[in-house]
C-alpha cells in the first residue's frame, strides 16, 4: 500500500533545503489521509518528493524526516540506522558500558532515544510515529544484542503534545530496576525505573572524566545527583561535597560511594542556590566547584529568568574558588547557546572580580550526536574555567 501524501508549503521545503528535519504544522498545506504515527511521503504543491516523515496528527512538530530517499522504510531501514548508530558508537563510546546508542535526531531516528546499561536497554518513543515502530525496535535489538532486559522509560511529559499516554515498564526479558556498571573506572548503580532521564545523565559522562583531570583539594560538586562528578572529583581530591535537593538521588550517591569505598565523601541535601548563597556568606573557599544544574529554559520565555539563575550560580561559586582553583560550569539549555553562556559567566567573573581563563570548551558526550544543520541536537555546555 503506498504511504499517505502530507503537501508542505514553500517555506517548509526551505526547511528541507537548509537541512533542517522537522516541519511545524504552519507549513503543512494538506494532511491528506495521514493518521497518527504514519510513515508519510512528503510533497510540495507541485508533488514533486522531499522524503518521508513521521507524521503526528497532534504536535507542533508535525512532520520529522526520516530520509530524503524513496526506498520504503521498513524494518530492514530502522535496522540499518540503529546499526550505524551503533558502530559510530563503537568509535566514540568504545570502552563504555554505559552509552546512548541511538540518540534520536541526531541518529537520524527522530525521537527515539535508547540507553544501553550493560545488559539493560532502556527505550523512549517520544512521538506517535516512534511508538508505532516501538515493538519493531525492541525486535531489532533482541536480534542483535539479546539483552537482558529491554525496558521502556515513557513517563516523560513530552508525550502528552503527542496524545500519547506516560508509562513506564518492561517491553522484553526480565523485570530489572536496578544495574550496576562501570564508568571511567567506577562503580555506579543506575535506577531505571525510578531515576531521572532513564537513570543517568550518559550525556556527561566525558565531562566528568575531563572534570577528574582538574581536580585538586577541597571540591563542590551541586546539582550532584547520584554522585556522577562528586565520585570522580574523589579520586583526585583531598574531599568532596556532593549538594542535591533530591533525598532518593542522595540515598543512591551514597550507595555509589560505598561500592566504590571512598571515605572522602560528604553529602548535603540543600537546594543549592540556598547553599551557595550560605556557603559565600561564611566565607567557605573551594579548589574545585562543578555546576550541573537542571535545564533553566526549557521553553524560550523563561530565558531571562535562566539568565539569572546561572549568573547567579556562577557568580557565587567564581567568588568562592581559591586562585587556581577551576569552575566546571554546564548549561543543558538549549535555548542558551555557548556565546550567551560565555557572556553570562563573563558577566559573573566582573561582578566577582575574579579574571577566569577558558580552559576547555566542551559539549555532550559524543554519543549524543550533533546534527549539523539541527541547531536543536547541540544542547549541552560544560565550560572547564581556571581563577587567577
Ligand atoms: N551532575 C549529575 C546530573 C545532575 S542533574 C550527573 O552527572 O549525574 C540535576 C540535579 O539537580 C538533579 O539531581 C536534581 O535533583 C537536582 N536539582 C534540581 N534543582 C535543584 C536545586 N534547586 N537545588 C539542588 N538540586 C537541584
Amino acid at each position: 500500500m503506498p504511504s499517505p501524501a502530507v503537501t508542505i508549503s514553500q517555506r517548509g521545503a526551505d526547511r528541507v533545503l537548509a537541512g533542517h528535519i522537522w516541519i511545524y504544522r504552519a507549513d503543512v498545506v494538506d494532511a491528506g489521509e495521514a493518521g497518527p504515527g504514519d510513515v508519510v511521503r512528503v510533497q510540495d504543491r507541485r508533488r514533486h518528493f522531499w522524503g518521508q516523515a513521521l507524521y503526528s496528527s497532534q504536535s507542533q512538530i508535525t512532520l520529522r524526516l526520516l530520509t530524503r530517499e524513496e526506498r520504503t522504510f521498513d524494518g530492514e531501514f530502522l535496522a540499518e540506522r540503529i546499526a550505524a548508530a551503533a558502530n559510530l558508537r563503537q568509535l566514540v563510546a568504545g570502552g563504555a558500558q554505559a552509552y546512548r546508542l541511538v540518540s534520536a535526531e541526531g541518529d537520524l531516528l527522530p525521537s527515539l532515544i535508547i540507553d544501553r546499561y550493560g545488559p539493560c536497554f532502556i527505550i523512549q518513543t517520544l512521538t506517535q510515529g516512534m511508538e508505532r515502530l516501538k515493538p519493531q525496535v525492541v525486535d531489532i535489538l533482541q536480534r542483535a544484542y539479546s539483552p537482558r532486559s529491554i525496558l521502556e522509560r515513557n513517563d516523560v511529559a513530552v508525550r502528552g503534545l503527542e496524545g500519547l499516554p506516560e508509562q513506564k515498564g518492561t517491553l522484553a526479558g526480565e523485570s530489572i530496576s536496578e544495574v550496576e556498571v562501570e564508568e571511567n573506572g567506577l562503580r555506579f548503580i543506575f535506577d531505571l525505573m525510578g531515576g531521572q532521564k532513564t537513570g543517568g545523565f550518559l550525556d556527561q559522562r566525558e565531562n566528568r572524566l575531563a572534570a577528574r583531570q582538574y581536580a585538586r583539594g577541597r571540591a563542590l560538586d551541586c546539582f550532584s545527583y547520584t554522585g556522577g562528578f562528586a565520585l570522580h572529583l574523589a579520586v583526585q581530591c583531598d574531599s568532596v561535597l556532593g549538594v542535591d535537593s533530591s533525598p532518593e538521588a542522595l540515598s543512591l550517591a551514597r550507595r555509589n560511594q560505598q561500592l566504590n569505598n571512598m571515605a572522602n565523601l560528604e553529602w548535603k541535601e540543600a537546594n543549592c542556590f540556598d547553599f551557595l548563597k550560605a556557603a559565600d556568606l561564611a566565607r567557605q573557599r573551594y579548589d574545585t566547584i562543578v555546576l550541573d544544574p537542571p535545564a533553566f529554559a526549557r521553553q524560550k520565555s523563561k530565558l531571562e529568568a535562566a539568565w539569572r539563575g546561572y549568573k547567579e550560580l556562577n557568580l557565587r561559586a567564581l567568588k568562592m574558588l581559591n586562585a587556581g582553583g577551576f569552575l566546571i560550569t554546564c548549561s543543558c539549555s538549549h535555548h542558551v547557546s555557548e556565546a550567551d553562556f560565555l557572556e553570562i559567566i563573563a558577566a559573573a567573573a566582573l561582578d566577582a572580580h575574579r579574571t577566569v581563563t577558558v580552559v576547555e570548551r566542551r559539549t555532550q558526550s559524543r554519543d549524543h550526536p550533533i546534527l549539523l544543520t539541527v541547531p536543536e541536537t547541540h544542547y549541552l555546555k560544560c565550560l572547564i574555567l581556571r581563577v587567577t
